[in-house]
């Protein structure tokens, strides 16, 4: 009899995934990643911002101003109205227009803001659910929200949303008007990223500690986060098949 030469093919260690998929099923942490960057649009929000802003220090000077110069006389009162109503408009910027939007990177490690030149990334498992709300996109997680105004990042929105569509499809609750009404996705620039921090998490299957780098993998879909020796069928989170059968 022959030997059957075949003997052990059933390990296809070396053998690439048919993934059919588009992206790689897995991916390493020390890979190279890249996503896209968008500037916040200089537009109404921050110039209403600055408007608002002005116009309390004026009432604030003028208050201020009337209360010192102003004393005994009957203008008096009016200085203490004009510091209420500027104290008033400064607390209105610094709830409304004063809060900066950062630029927006949209990418394979989720969607972040950057924030003094660091950049707190939401990854796309995190994410439970997409949806439209007060001029902006919000992305809910278990634990809170992220929010995208739309006059900032109209284009990062939309570029977020087709993402989103790709990789946690059923998590997507917009409808096709909606997506269609973010527009163009256009205008981003298309960016290194640093590799994510992984050595807090664990094993999204296994719950084992990520405590070494290279045994981390990711899913190629939506980023979920697993030991190598952990790795499901099928991506918890995505569904996104990350094993053959026959491995
Ligand atoms: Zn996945």
């Amino acid at each position: 009899m022959a030997t059957d030469t075949s003997a052990g093919g059933k390990k296809k260690a070396g053998k690439k995934a048919k993934t059919g998929e588009g992206e790689k099923a897995l991916r390493r942490v020390d890979e190279s990643f890249v996503e896209y960057r968008y500037e916040p649009a200089a537009g109404g929000g921050a110039y209403a911002g600055a408007v608002v802003m002005s116009l309390g220090g004026i009432a604030l000077g003028m208050g201020a101003y009337a209360m010192i110069a102003l004393q005994g006389r009957p203008l008096y009162e009016w200085g203490r109205w004009l510091l209420a109503l500027g104290a008033g408009l400064v607390v209105v910027y610094l709830l409304i227009g004063g809060k900066k939007v950062g630029a927006l990177r949209v990418g394979y490690l989720g969607v972040g803001f950057e924030e003094d030149g660091k950049t707190a990334r939401t990854p796309w498992y995190e994410i439970t659910r997409v949806k439209l709300g007060d001029r902006a996109l919000r992305l809910e997680t278990g634990k809170r929200t992220v929010v995208v105004p739309l006059d900032a990042h109209g284009n990062g929105a939309a570029r977020i949303v087709s993402e989103a569509q790709s990789r946690i499809p059923k998590r997507v609750a917009l409808e096709d008007d909606d997506i269609a009404g973010l527009g163009s996705s256009a205008g981003g620039a298309r960016v290194p990223a640093e590799p994510p921090q992984v050595t807090q998490a664990h094993c999204r299957a296994t719950d084992e500690p990520l405590t070494f780098e290279k045994d981390v993998r990711m899913c190629g879909r939506c980023g979920a986060l697993y030991h190598r020796s952990g790795v499901p069928r099928r991506c918890l989170e995505c569904s996104r098949k990350l094993k053959s059968a026959a491995a």
